[in-house]
């Protein structure tokens, strides 16, 4: 008896805080982000004093000191370092330049593509075969490509309103390509930037090399860049093209994830991790991936915590390190909750730039989408309002095997991919007012 009437009880007051509170609590939020500057300040400190974190690099090292102490000042329960190992990779001297009877020798603008090989000082000089997917290698032949560069021009597709589809439609040339070339004997590969923005700036990320098969250096170029080149080739088919690229892979070593923890009131040993990934590309601030990501998990803590929020659950604010080249955080992190016997009750991930919130994407279907979905009611005051099915971030991925609800952050994407990997990716190009109405959404 004394059970049901307490069933009864909480059913009232839960239904009671539905109606009212949320609303008053999602407001509060919002006002603290909106006039709060710390937030900002963190992002502007880890652009410019770490600046381009690729995973392994002092930058990086000075990034999870950061947040650290930024996530003991935002007031989190507990703060720690969780060691994991990385890939070091170091970019070398970098220089292109075409070579044709009439225009003589004119410079591209390239940056290698992570973990590619690099070249002896001289670099690489040869012909150049233009292609635009892995098919047409494979219909050249051998004989056509064996000793050549292999230049990837297919452009990311801006007919898809969806900029993560123009970006996918293109990326395995980035990925893959120099792999697929070189099982026709390609000496080397130069890859149109996937980004639908035509300017100046290369776009690096990483290539993957698949076993077995040579390793051949491979650069991304400039779209622009790109567009001259293919404009060369159809003038001068035989031009020479030379790639210096003196890049080098270091022996594995050591670095860390960052999380910062509120325990949970009711329930401390389920947990809610929301996340970003602290590396970013070397050429880069990495403002918009992801350091916004990262710092949107800290105003999280530091909002709670000002506001006197109490999560039922434990919930993490978590920096995952080595997002961009094999994704050695994420797993980290994930083995070392399954070692501890942790349940996770549900992982959201902010990796797609730090543009106004539209919402969140939910790996969920049927009726705890619907469960889901029936929250946007709150969010409509602030103009966000995309509930929908699909979501979540490579770091948080490995979660989902422990059962955690994979939720992505969803701001509006259109710029993204201008920015993406490039040196492009600025403090500047990041709104205060954007970012922060992302935070509040997440701290909601
Ligand atoms: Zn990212």
């Amino acid at each position: 008896m004394t059970r049901f009437i307490a069933a009864c009880f909480l059913l009232l007051f839960s239904a009671g805080l539905t109606a009212q509170e949320p609303e008053k609590v999602l407001s509060s939020i919002f006002d603290e982000a909106l006039s709060d500057q710390t937030a900002w300040k963190h992002l502007e400190y880890i652009c410019k004093n770490a600046g381009g974190r690729i995973c392994g690099s002092p930058a990086a090292e000075k990034a999870v000191q950061y947040t650290r102490e930024a996530l003991i000042k935002a007031g989190a329960d507990t703060v720690w370092l969780q060691i994991v190992s990385v890939p070091a990779w170091q970019r070398g001297k970098e220089k292109c330049t075409i070579s044709t009877p009439a225009a003589g020798k004119e410079e591209l603008t390239i940056a290698a593509l992570g973990m590619s090989v690099g070249t002896t000082e001289k670099g690489i000089t040869t012909g150049v075969l233009e292609v635009h997917d892995f098919d047409e290698i494979k219909a050249l032949g051998a004989g056509r490509v064996k000793g050549k560069i292999v230049f990837f021009n297919r452009p990311a597709d801006n007919k898809q309103i969806n900029s993560f589809a123009a970006y996918g439609g293109a990326v395995n040339q980035r990925t893959a390509g120099a792999s697929e070339a070189a099982k026709y004997g390609a000496v080397a590969v130069i890859v149109r930037s996937a980004t639908p923005a035509l300017d100046d700036f290369p776009h690096t990320g990483v290539t993957r090399y698949e076993d077995g098969i040579a390793k051949i250096p491979a650069v991304a170029v400039s779209t622009l860049d790109a567009e001259l080149l293919s404009k060369r080739l159809k003038e001068y088919p035989e031009l020479t093209l030379n790639i210096v690229s003196t890049c080098q892979t270091l022996p594995d070593t050591w670095s860390y994830n960052v999380i910062g923890e509120i325990r949970g009131s009711e329930k401390p040993g389920e947990y809610f991790t929301v996340g970003g990934h602290l590396d970013s590309w070397d050429i880069c601030e990495g403002a918009h991936d992801d350091a916004g990501g990262c710092v949107q998990a800290i105003e999280m803590i530091r909002i709670y915590k000002k506001l006197g929020i109490k999560p039922k659950r434990s919930v993490r604010a978590v920096m995952f390190m080595n997002e961009e080249i094999s994704g050695t955080g994420g797993r980290a992190y994930a083995d070392e909750a399954k070692k501890n016997g942790e349940i996770h009750y549900a992982a959201l991930e902010s990796d797609r730039g730090v543009m106004s919130p539209r919402g969140f994407g939910f790996d969920a279907d049927g009726e705890k989408l619907s469960k889901l979905q029936s929250l946007s009611k709150y969010f409509l005051q602030f103009n966000i309002r995309d509930f929908d099915k699909g979501g979540g971030g490579s770091d948080i991925a490995p979660l989902k095997a422990m059962g955690a609800l994979q939720i992505g952050y969803m701001p509006d994407t259109q710029r993204y991919f201008s920015y993406h990997h490039s040196a492009n990716d600025t403090f500047e190009e990041v709104n205060f007012r954007e970012f922060q109405m992302g935070s509040a959404s997440i701290a909601s």
